[in-house]
């Protein structure tokens, strides 16, 4: 199917909406505040915020009223557990639409044999990957020995080695602090407690991907699941040097790639670089560079569709129909022409922002970026992520702090601040608005101080912000973000 004219969407250069936009949003918001006013206020109260402030969270994004309307339906009501035409309850028919065009549209999209859109985040898809991946791999073929269809069918003794196999596989995946996620085996979450984990990560020279080392840990550790992908690494990966090494190891490769979908989905990260030919399973968000609702999205190979498409009952319960709406027409947006210069644009600003740190002296992980994330390392201004984090905020820039590799300060505290491109790109932002960026940032840093405890000791978390720093940042701010009005034409009464 080609894809569907959206002449009138608005997905390049900020979000416009229109008047009709404008009169839908007014008419929700009074039909809100008749019964509960004050989640009408906290709603336009985070317009208002959004609009005032420089976001820099990588990971988000601002959605367009196509698709924020979209999630604002009766679909919501619906269950609808089970497949497209093959569910669990009656009347099912215009969700099954919905989400045939969602899969359709991600199929087409991304180049993928099949496409799962049920998983309600991104967390959601890594746990139908794993478990698909368990199914495939253990289920299955320990089914096959019985003779047997289904788990049930085992006797008690069959069924308790199984499900020991199952519980004593083995995940390798980039660490926490390299720039992974936590789903991919950090201890603490599921992940790492459902699979035996080991976990790679960066040159301590470079911070870049050492493929020889990940190579090396994989032919010592022999994991089932191999995983790439990651939340804070500021490089493009080689997939197709990724499939090789699960090749060799005879490991089942899953990539997520919830933080770069936009920049496959844009062809920005081609041959090489994009994940989907190479991956056997790949899970995304739709909701950070990719533009669309908060949600997850499962991609497989034919080999895997029928055990991804298990993900119901497996590990998820009824679809967010809505939602499942929701993502069919952020994928039809995604699949226009524009969003290519869109996901261009974002990658280029990335650069643009580096160099803007970099000819500042400040200093960055792997010292610049080729995809949408700059991580910057604030040791040199003497702070944590935690204090630059808050001071940034004080002055209207939203970030968010982060590790850098084999960092002192831990997960909580951090060296580091993470700063993504596509919300700003989406508002239209160019080059010299994020090196302005930078030069406001480096200010902010620069004149910030770390604080003491109440006892007078050093302090991780508290800090002294220079007189009249975060009233200059935000006079300098609104005059970009005045210039890139956030839904221009959005006018609430
Ligand atoms: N995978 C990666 C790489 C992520 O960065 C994130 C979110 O930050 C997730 C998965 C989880 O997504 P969600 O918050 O939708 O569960």
């Amino acid at each position: 199917m080609s894809a569907p004219s959206t002449e009138n969407t608005p997905v390049q250069g900020g979000n416009t909406a229109n008047a009709t936009a404008s009169a839908a949003y007014d008419a929700a918001l009074q039909v809100i505040a008749a019964v509960e006013p004050r989640v009408a206020e906290a709603t336009r109260a985070e317009l208002r915020d959004q609009r005032a402030s420089l976001k820099l969270i990588a990971s988000e994004n601002y959605a367009s009223p196509a698709v924020l309307l979209t999630m604002g339906s009766w679909f919501s009501d619906k269950y609808a557990e089970g497949t497209v035409g093959h569910r669990f309850y009656a009347g099912c028919q215009n969700v099954d639409t919905v989400e045939a065009l969602a899969a359709e549209h991600a199929r087409e999209l991304f180049g993928a044999p099949y496409a799962y859109a049920q998983p309600h985040s991104g967390i959601d898809a890594n746990l139908v990957a794993f478990w698909s991946i368990l199914a495939h791999r253990v289920e299955t073929p320990a089914l096959e020995k019985h003779a047997v269809k289904n788990v049930n069918e085992l006797s008690e003794g069959d069924w308790e080695t199984l499900r020991h196999e199952l519980g004593n596989q083995r995940l390798l995946g980039m660490s926490l602090d390299a720039g992974g996620h936590l789903t991919h085996g950090f201890r603490p979450n599921i992940s790492g407690k459902m699979f035996h984990q080991q976990q790679y990560g960066t040159d301590p020279a470079t911070g870049l991907l050492d493929y020889d080392a990940v190579r090396a840990k994989a032919k010592e550790f022999r994991p089932l699941v191999l995983v790439a992908g990651y939340s804070a690494y500021p490089r493009r990966v080689n997939f197709a040097k990724m499939r090789e090494i699960a090749d060799e190891v005879g490991a089942t490769l899953m990539v997520d790639m919830a933080h770069f979908a936009g920049l496959v989905a844009g062809k920005v990260f081609t041959g090489d670089e994009d994940p989907v030919p190479f991956a056997h399973v790949t899970t995304t968000t739709t909701h950070k560079s990719l533009r669309g609702p908060r949600g997850g999205l499962v991609l497989a190979q034919e080999e895997f569709a029928s055990s991804v498409d298990r993900g119901c009952p497996m590990v998820l319960g009824g679809p967010l129909s809505h939602v499942m709406a929701a993502k069919a027409v952020a994928l039809a947006e995604a699949r226009q022409p524009a969003f290519q210069d869109y996901a261009q644009q974002i990658a280029g600003n990335a650069k643009s922002l580096a160099e803007g740190f970099l000819t500042r002296g400040a200093n960055l992980v792997t010292s610049g970026t080729d995809n949408h994330i700059v991580l910057l390392d604030v040791s040199s201004f003497g702070l944590t992520g935690r204090q630059a984090e808050s001071a940034l905020l004080d002055a209207g820039v939203v970030t968010n702090r982060n590790s850098v590799p084999a960092d002192p300060n831990g997960a909580w505290y951090t060296s580091g601040v993470r700063l993504g491109t596509p919300a700003l790109t989406t508002r239209g932002f160019g080059h010299d608005e994020f090196d302005k960026v930078a030069e406001l940032i480096v200010d902010v840093l620069a004149n910030t101080k770390p604080g003491t405890t109440k006892a007078g000791g050093p302090s991780k978390a508290s800090y002294v912000l220079g007189d009249g720093v975060a009233d200059r940042t935000k006079a300098a701010s609104a005059e970009l973000l005045d210039k890139h009005p956030l839904y221009p034409g959005l006018e609430l009464s």
